[in-house]
């Protein structure tokens, strides 16, 4: 497989960089997961999920936990997702993605920080499965750089890379992967094009459709937030639509 596989990575190895793989139960993650432990010693990996708690799927935590081979560390968030919502008054947008800087990004970077410490380690690279086929926006990210606002050179000496190592896979080269090593991803995928978030802000219509028809209780929660902020997940036309209306179903 095409793995994004810059030398500078295997020098990071051999100076004992610790892998930290963010793993959201999704296909791109649990295709990175494995092709990673093939490249990386198992001691200089570590496995970390963001959880969103009950926003996510069900059964997403063990999905993760059935098809790795390290210790899972779970990151949580103090405010849930809905929470965060309700305090700002409205959604998260796919230019404001507060929610992935709160909910995911910060706690996983804290609990690298602290991680890294009680290793006595030096380097930190975040894996994560960006790919460039999802997006224009996507296509654009350097595949490795040096993160300057996590990295310390005072008093703590901190140097934390973010590196996306399945950059150039295609989706089918992805399930390819998962399959090659005799797992299946999660069974939402049936008809899911994405995961992560049962309704998330970036999700198509008949993700969210088939989000609602399994989880209708956190459906009725959605609709009722929108309610209740007057603001709604989505726009159609620059007018703001309810999420009903949006993926044509109703709350029971
Ligand atoms: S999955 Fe979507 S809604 Fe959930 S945190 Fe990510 S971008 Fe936000």
């Amino acid at each position: 497989m095409n793995l994004y596989l810059p030398d500078k990575i295997e020098s990071l190895i051999n100076e004992g960089a610790i892998f930290y793989i963010s793993h959201s139960g999704g296909k791109d993650s649990q295709a990175m997961y494995n092709l990673l432990k093939n490249i990386i010693p198992y001691n200089q990996i570590v496995v970390v999920h963001a959880n969103l708690g009950e926003v996510e799927w069900e059964g997403v935590i063990d999905h993760i936990k059935r098809n790795i081979e390290h210790e899972l560390n779970i990151v949580q968030s103090k405010t849930s997702f809905l929470e965060m919502v309700e305090k700002r008054g409205k959604f998260p947008s796919p230019a404001f993605r507060q929610c992935t800087s709160d909910l995911k990004r910060a706690p996983i970077f804290k609990f690298i920080r602290n991680d890294l410490k009680k290793r006595k380690a030096t380097i930190a690279i975040n894996c994560t499965g960006i790919r460039a086929e999802e997006s224009s926006a996507r296509s654009k990210k350097e595949p490795l750089f040096y993160n300057t606002k996590e990295s310390c050179n005072k008093r703590v000496i901190r140097h934390v890379y973010n590196w996306l190592p399945i950059f150039n896979l295609t989706t089918d080269e992805i399930f390819e992967t998962i399959r090659s090593y005799g797992q299946e991803p999660f069974w939402a995928y049936k008809k899911n094009k994405r995961l992560s978030c049962v309704f998330c802000i970036m999700g198509c219509v008949s993700d969210l459709r088939h989000g609602a028809e399994n989880n209708p209780h956190l459906f009725k929660k959605y609709v009722e937030l929108e309610k209740k902020i007057g603001h709604t997940m989505f726009m159609k036309k620059g007018k703001s639509i309810p999420l009903e209306e949006y993926i044509g179903k109703q709350i029971s």
